[in-house]
Parts: structure tokens; C-alpha cells; sequence
């Protein structure tokens, strides 16, 4: 009904152009009538077809924007889904991830660290100078982290770094140079302060559980703040 309606016109001027047509014994006008019927349809179905067009241009334009952006936030999502929003380190539930993959494929090292004393820094410089201090250790680790770095914010200040395929001696000498380079000068906090940490290592071999690499680092991190901080245990 509504296509009939809407190509009325178009159909009324070819019925009577074919009816003219079909007749040879008409006179001059009656063919120029039909013609003139046929060319004022004509324009205006080529004036629609190019409206028509431009518009759906104009909507492929903008849905290509809409998509493109989507694509963006999705990414944007999936960042935020897997990153801390302070040092743009991973979170947690992403360390675990990363780390159970590794271990799918083969051995695995991690390095647990805990700033020390940060409690007492906060209280001496403010929560936002703590909050710097986090941001600049973990520059500091990533200086001297293999790449790809894979470093995690476990807990306020409880950093991890996955090491897949390192071996246990390589591990306890890289958290050695993390911890040199997190003691090595003054923080860029306003009263600037000397920060150190306390570093936890082990070795899981290949299908081992994430849980029982990170229960011996953190162990062995324990005995790394009993021992007096500022050192690395295994
Ligand atoms: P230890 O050497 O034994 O690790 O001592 P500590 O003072 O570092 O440990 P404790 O667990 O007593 O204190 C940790 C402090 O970290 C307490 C908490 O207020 C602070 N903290 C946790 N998350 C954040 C954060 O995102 N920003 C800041 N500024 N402080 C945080
Ligand atoms: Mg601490
Ligand atoms: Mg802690």
C-alpha cells in the first residue's frame, strides 16, 4: 500500500508514456505531452535519488564515528579493567592473569616488594606525597625491569613483577637492582626522603599454581622486613 502510494505518480506518467508509445497513429503533441510527463517524473526521481544518496552518506559517516569510537571506549574499558589508575601499573586480578598464563607455558619468577615504613611517610609528608612516592617507585622499577615489563599493584603498596622464564638466580639479582635504584637517591617529594623496600622472590616451574608462587614470594618477602628491611630474600 505504501509503495503504491508512494510511486503513484511515477507509474500514472509510464502507463500513459507506454500507452502513447503503442499507438503510432497519434499526433505530434500527444507524443510531446507524454514526453514532457516523462522528463518532469524523471527530474524529480533523479532529484530524490541524489537526496536519498546524500543522506545515507551522511548517516554511513557518522555510524563509521559512532563505531570508531565504540572501538576507542571498548579499548579505553579494557585498559581500566586491567590497569591501576595512580602508576598505570596492572591491578591485581590482572598480575594473577598474566601469571597463570606464563605458567601454562612454562616456569616462572616473582618478585613481591612492600614499601617500607610508608605508613610513617604519609604521616610525616601527607597522603599526596605517599601517592607520589608510589608513582615514582614504580618509575623506578620499570628503569631496570626487562621488557616486556610486567609490573602490578597488588595492594596499596604492594608491588609484583612477573618474570616468566627467569630462573631463580636472575630473579634474586634483578630484585637487588630494584631495590639499589629505589634507595639509590631522594624521592622527588617536597622534602625529598630517602624510600626504601623490602623484596620477596621465587621460582614456580612450569603447571605450578599461581597461589603457591606468590604464598613462597610473599614469604620470603616476610623474612625480608624481619630481616630489618631495605634487603631481597628468597
Ligand atoms: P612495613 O615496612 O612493615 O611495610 O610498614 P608500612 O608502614 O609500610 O606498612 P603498613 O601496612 O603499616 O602501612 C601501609 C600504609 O600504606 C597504610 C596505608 O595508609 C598506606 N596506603 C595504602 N594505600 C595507599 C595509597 O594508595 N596511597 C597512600 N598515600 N597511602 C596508601
Ligand atoms: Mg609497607
Ligand atoms: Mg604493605
Amino acid at each position: 500500500m505504501a509503495e503504491h502510494d508512494l510511486f503513484e505518480a511515477e507509474e500514472s506518467a509510464l502507463r500513459a508514456a507506454a500507452d502513447t508509445h503503442a499507438l503510432d497513429s497519434l499526433d505530434a503533441r500527444s507524443y510531446r505531452d507524454a514526453l514532457g510527463t516523462l522528463i518532469t517524473q524523471f527530474r524529480r526521481q533523479v532529484r530524490e535519488a541524489r537526496r536519498v544518496i546524500m543522506h545515507s552518506d551522511r548517516q554511513e559517516r557518522e555510524l563509521n564515528i559512532l563505531n570508531a569510537r565504540l572501538t576507542q571506549l571498548a579499548a579505553e574499558l579494557d585498559y581500566k579493567a586491567k590497569h591501576d589508575s595512580l602508576t598505570g601499573a596492572y591491578n591485581r586480578r590482572a598480575v594473577i592473569e598474566l601469571a597463570e598464563a606464563h605458567l601454562r607455558d612454562g616456569a616462572l619468577a616473582l618478585i613481591v616488594l612492600d614499601i617500607d615504613n610508608f605508613k610513617r611517610i604519609n604521616d610525616e609528608h601527607g597522603h599526596p606525597a605517599g601517592d607520589a612516592v608510589i608513582v615514582e617507585l614504580v618509575a623506578r622499577l620499570r628503569a631496570v625491569a626487562p621488557e616486556p615489563v610486567e609490573i602490578g599493584r597488588v595492594g596499596g603498596e604492594e608491588f609484583t613483577v612477573v618474570l616468566p622464564g627467569m630462573e631463580l638466580e636472575a630473579a634474586v639479582a634483578l630484585a637487588e637492582r630494584m631495590r639499589a635504584q629505589v634507595a639509590s637517591s631522594p624521592f622527588d617529594i617536597p622534602a625529598g626522603r630517602i624510600v626504601t623496600a623490602s623484596f620477596g622472590v621465587s621460582f614456580t616451574p612450569c603447571g605450578g599454581m599461581f597461589t603457591e608462587a606468590y604464598g613462597r614470594a610473599d614469604a620470603a618477602l616476610y623474612e625480608a622486613k624481619r630481616r630489618g628491611r631495605n634487603s631481597v630474600a628468597s
